[in-house]
């Protein structure tokens, strides 16, 4: 694909193989919704020590509540845009907000984390010797003139749009990875991430799984936006998780798309929702925002071949298993009404 191979590692200073202890892992964002699913997975291998760094502007203490207090787990509130130093063996770097209310609410603050964020953490990946994975998006892809959409896409995106902190964000952060990569031998892995959905989510942050499931359970109309004909591909977290730690732990540096190719409109996921929750609820079409991509769907052959990886999970087993999470918290349960 025109990537040089990746240069040697500058002896790398390996505190896990130094010291004789576990394997250190940093997790940036480790307090969101895909960063909490992650610890837990990264939690469950014994010989892996977990450090969470967050500012919790989109993330909550509650989605590492397990893991307070356990001997093998850190919590640090520290937002990226500032130097971190903690000696560690590999970083996933998610830190940024993922729901466009949320990024778009402070967007100087959005490209700030993606942008002196990722430069911070790949500056404490040259100085320890670590591994590092940054979570990149589907977004830099923007309304993609291609379709699926192959990691060879170099995207269609207005750099002056209401996005452009997150998805140009994203771009620069790949950019300053692959820099860091050839001109100081960082080992890095960019996973190219699409909709994900799961339990954990923020209930009001907007975006449509997320909206669709509160809206049926709590009896409201699902706000399709217009045209209704626009598509995504939602894939289920513990697949996602998987994907990460898959990429984290082979030879390949990415991009590679994560994502389920399963792919629908967003006049289909309302009717899915319908269906499994309850068919009285009506659709109502509402406004879209500017710029919202009309097609996404991700080409994964690559992370099939390299990973070995495709989602396990559609979305009619994963959806009730949201809802149930979302139930609790919404305190609403099953057959209340
Ligand atoms: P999330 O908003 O739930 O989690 C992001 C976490 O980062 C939160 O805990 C938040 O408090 C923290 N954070 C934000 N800015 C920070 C800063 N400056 N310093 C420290 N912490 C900060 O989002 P998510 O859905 O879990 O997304 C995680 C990552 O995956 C993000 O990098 C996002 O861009 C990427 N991603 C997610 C999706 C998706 O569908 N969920 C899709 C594409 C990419
Ligand atoms: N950095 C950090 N933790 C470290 C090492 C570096 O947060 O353990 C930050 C550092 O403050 C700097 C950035 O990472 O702003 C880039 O570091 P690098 O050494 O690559 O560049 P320089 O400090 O020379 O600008
Ligand atoms: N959407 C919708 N109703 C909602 C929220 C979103 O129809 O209540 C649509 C939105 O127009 C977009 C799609 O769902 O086409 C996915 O939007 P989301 O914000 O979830 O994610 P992203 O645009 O980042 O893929």
């Amino acid at each position: 694909n025109g990537l040089p191979k990746q240069p040697p590692s500058p002896s790398p200073l390996r505190f896990s193989k130094f010291f004789q202890t576990n394997m250190r892992i940093l997790v940036t964002g480790g307090a969101g919704f895909i960063g909490s699913h992650l610890v837990d997975k990264l939690m469950e291998n014994e010989k892996n020590e977990v450090i969470v760094a967050d500012n919790f502007y989109t993330g909550s203490k509650d989605n590492l509540s397990k893991w307070i207090g356990h001997p093998r787990f850190e919590l640090i509130r520290h937002d990226v845009t500032e130097p971190l130093m903690v000696e560690v063996d590999q970083i996933y770097h998610l830190a940024c907000p993922a729901s466009p209310i949320f990024y778009k609410y402070n967007p100087v603050k959005t490209i700030k984390t993606n942008v002196i964020g990722t430069l911070n953490m790949l500056g404490l990946a040259k100085r320890v010797g670590a591994r590092i994975l940054l979570t990149s998006t589907s977004e830099v892809y923007g309304d993609p003139l291609e379709h699926p959409q192959t990691e060879e896409y170099w995207g269609n995106v207005n750099p002056i749009g209401v996005r452009s902190c997150y998805d140009e964000g994203k771009r620069v952060a790949e950019t300053l990875m692959f820099d860091y990569h050839r001109q100081h031998g960082i080992e890095i892995r960019i996973a190219r991430i699409f909709n994900t959905y799961g339990p954990r989510m923020n209930i009001d942050d907007g975006r449509v799984v997320s909206n669709f499931l509160a809206q049926a359970i709590r009896g409201e109309h699902l706000t399709v936006q217009s045209p209704g004909t626009q598509t995504r591909s939602f894939c289920y977290v513990s697949d996602m998780v998987d994907g990460l730690i898959r990429l984290m732990e082979g030879d390949n540096t990415g991009p590679i798309n994560l994502g389920n190719p399963g792919e629908f409109t967003m006049m289909e996921l309302a009717e899915v929702v319908r269906e499994l929750i309850d068919p009285a609820v009506p659709v109502k079409i509402v406004e879209n925002t500017p710029d919202d991509p009309r097609q996404r769907k991700p080409n994964i052959t690559k992370a099939k071949e390299v990973l070995g990886w495709e989602p396990q999970v559609v979305l009619r087993e994963g959806l009730p298993l949201m809802e149930a999470d979302f139930r609790h918290r919404l305190g609403i349960p099953k057959n209340y009404r």
